[in-house]
């Protein structure tokens, strides 16, 4: 796979101050399914090189059930406690609810502090009653629904967010903005009075990607908040949604939502190179600081 550049964002960035604080356990590290791409690896890493920049840290706790039930149906919060959701590349085990349930509480956590969430499993392809994608439970959705208020939701991992546009489709106090590759899984294709999509095609590269951005934010509602689900997966040298991306990207994406001057939390989705990740939340995290 990939060439992994990580010395060129080290020696630019470790000048530059640590931003939001991170919510994360390393509780989330102690499960792996063999030769799955959503490893334990890449939180380790990504974990291990925003502690070097000097970020303060703060450990999350699980969510209720009712935090749950805001946002999913009873069937399918009782078939991920049983581990009998199945799904291929999401496999059910019953010890993967705690994982899930951690991970939604982070969220939670990140919501209520305007901090960035690092943790695993992702949750953006978990819909009211589905699995699917790596993702057990919605956990940006959970913490949206939670704190109740106007929100814009910006997605900006390489895949469609179909759980977060499905949990939100009827509520009319939440906007849903998705950028992101044609591949899996296949959604994301049109636009809504409640969601906003670019399905892009290819390996874009950083100037239409950012083009592409500031076209969707120009025709977004008023909100109170911004939530930002932050996959890293678009990344150059990503194995699974590719839209050739660079670090830098990520900081001119922070720089964009910066502008839109709304309190901010953001929850880690994908991002499959555990070298790169760390570096490129990072640079993310440092265009978000800037508000020049
Ligand atoms: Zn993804």
């Amino acid at each position: 796979m990939a060439r992994i550049r990580p010395w060129l964002s080290e020696r630019l960035l470790l000048t530059r101050q640590a931003t939001m604080d991170v919510i994360h356990s390393p509780k989330c590290l102690e499960y792996e399914l063999q030769g799955h791409p959503e490893s334990p690896q890449r939180i380790r890493l990504a974990a291990d090189y925003l502690r070097r920049q000097g970020y303060t840290f703060i450990e999350p706790v699980a969510c209720s059930e009712e935090d749950l039930l805001r946002v999913h149906t009873r069937e399918h919060v009782d078939r991920i406690r049983r581990g009998s959701a199945f799904e291929l590349d999401t496999p059910s085990r019953p010890e993967m609810y705690a994982f899930a349930c951690l991970a939604v509480g982070a969220a939670i956590t990140a919501a209520e502090r305007q901090a960035f969430s690092l943790m695993r499993p992702p949750g953006h392809h978990a819909g009211r009653d589905f699995n699917g994608g790596f993702s057990y439970f919605n956990n940006i959705a959970s913490a949206v629904a939670k704190l109740g208020r106007r929100t814009l939701i910006v997605d900006f991992d390489g895949h469609h967010g179909n759980g977060t546009q499905d949990i939100f489709r009827d509520d009319p106090k939440v906007h849903y903005l998705s950028l992101h590759g044609r591949g899996f899984p296949g959604t994301g294709l049109t636009s809504g009075s409640r969601y906003s999509n670019n399905a892009l095609f290819g390996q874009v590269g950083d100037s239409v990607f950012l083009k592409s951005l500031e076209a969707l934010l120009a025709h977004t509602p008023q909100t109170e908040q911004l939530a930002v689900s932050a996959g890293f997966d678009a990344y150059v040298d990503d194995p699974l949604a590719s839209l050739g991306l660079s670090q830098d990207c990520y900081h001119q994406v922070g720089r964009l939502l910066a502008g839109l001057r709304l309190p901010t939390f953001c929850v880690l989705e994908g991002g499959y190179v555990p070298e790169a990740l760390g570096p490129s939340i990072h640079s993310f995290l440092l265009g978000l600081n800037d508000t020049a």
